[in-house]
């Protein structure tokens, strides 16, 4: 399996541990650390449909960063109402 791009930096990969609850927790260089129930392949194809999603309505790029208070992966965008979280 290919490694994930960190969706926030863009940069680095993200290093994936399994959580004791059986979530999949999801950290990268930048200090990124969310968590999210599925694993890998499944987050990479729901990132790719929700950015396919967004770009049918609208061109700007997406933003994504961690909320810190449930530490899940959240989706917005600055010129559209797009909210997304995961
Ligand atoms: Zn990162
Ligand atoms: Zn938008």
């Amino acid at each position: 399996m290919n490694a994930l791009i960190c969706p926030v930096c863009q940069k680095s990969k993200l290093v994936i541990y399994l959580n004791k609850d059986n979530r999949y927790n999801y950290r990268c260089k930048c200090s990124v650390n969310f968590f999210f129930k599925e694993d890998p392949p499944a987050l990479h194809s729901l990132l790719i449909a929700k950015i396919d999603t967004h770009g049918l309505f609208c061109s700007k790029r997406l933003i994504f960063f961690v909320n810190a208070l449930t530490q899940q992966l959240e989706i917005i965008c600055d010129t559209c109402d797009y909210f997304s979280c995961l």
